[in-house]
């Protein structure tokens, strides 16, 4: 399969950024964006922003997605949010798994898999977000984390695949995508260079088609993640098994937003 059958996803993670007032001056100020068939561009605002970026949003075409979402439908879950609500009110995008939810809240394996699972049985798309820390690339352990993480985030440390792996492989190479994002290169202004990028990109590929099958492997959006701005992302972009980038700080500002769309624009019209 040629690398940009895939498309490009160009997606931007606000985190705890952007209010409802500063989601209104983002879109009014957002200059108009490319088009390009294959191509696909998503924010994810907080909750109390969503609304207001699902008036604004599909204008330029560009979809939003929660940033976290419960795998409960309902319940005594204090402080949580459930696909139901999100799809109510037009959501059907959900980051999974990111590192600072690992980081700071806890986040596992086990809680990313019973998330993705859930979200993609609702219907959701999902982005499972999977990468190492500084000190395991430094002591070489990276593709033995990112193998670890895949199996754990579809539920299946064993030997052979379960039930509930084969239900979620199933959604690859559609409402389920990847994002590599290195601990270390998040918010930190380190970025992997593409070379390194590229190679846990092909780990990821590999591990999906020992685990599962080469063309699902092959069909599989993996998108980069970690200080990606308008400066870096063409480079990164020119990787064969790069798909898209997962942007955070560089996807607060509309002018750099923009270009960060437009270099997926290109990518897709330079394969
Ligand atoms: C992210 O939040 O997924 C991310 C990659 O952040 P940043 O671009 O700021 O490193």
């Amino acid at each position: 399969m040629a690398s940009r059958a895939r498309g490009v996803l160009i997606a931007g993670n606000w985190k705890m950024n952007h209010s409802l007032r500063e989601t209104q001056a983002f879109f009014s100020a957002l200059p108009e964006l490319p088009k390009a068939v294959g191509l696909t561009v998503a924010v994810f605002p907080p909750f109390l922003s969503l609304q207001r970026a699902l008036d604004l949003a599909p204008v330029q075409g560009i979809l939003v997605g929660a940033q976290n979402v419960h795998w409960e439908r309902s319940g005594a879950f204090t402080g949580e949010v459930s696909g139901p609500m999100l799809e109510e009110i037009g959501v059907r995008w959900a980051l999974v798994g990111h590192s600072e939810r690992r980081q700071y809240f806890g986040e596992s394996d086990l809680t990313a898999h019973n998330r993705a699972a859930s979200l993609l049985e609702q219907g959701f798309h999902v982005i499972l977000c999977i990468g190492e820390t500084r000190a395991e690339r430094e002591i070489g352990r990276t593709q033995e984390v990112l193998v670890n993480q895949i199996r754990g985030a579809f539920g299946d440390s064993g030997d052979a695949p379960t039930e509930a792996t084969a239900r979620m492989a199933r959604h690859l190479g559609g409402r389920l995508v990847i994002a590599y994002e290195p601990v270390w290169a998040i918010g930190t202004g380190l970025t992997a260079t593409p070379e390194q990028a590229e190679e846990a990109h092909l780990m990821v590929r590999a591990e999906l088609a020992a685990r599962f099958t080469p063309p699902v492997a092959q069909k599989t959006q993996i998108l980069y993640g970690g200080s990606v701005t308008p400066q870096n992302v063409d480079q990164l972009l020119a990787c064969p098994n790069i798909d898209g980038a997962l942007v955070g700080g560089a996807s607060l500002k509309p002018e750099n937003f923009a270009a960060l769309v437009s270099a997926g624009a290109r990518a897709l019209t330079k394969s």
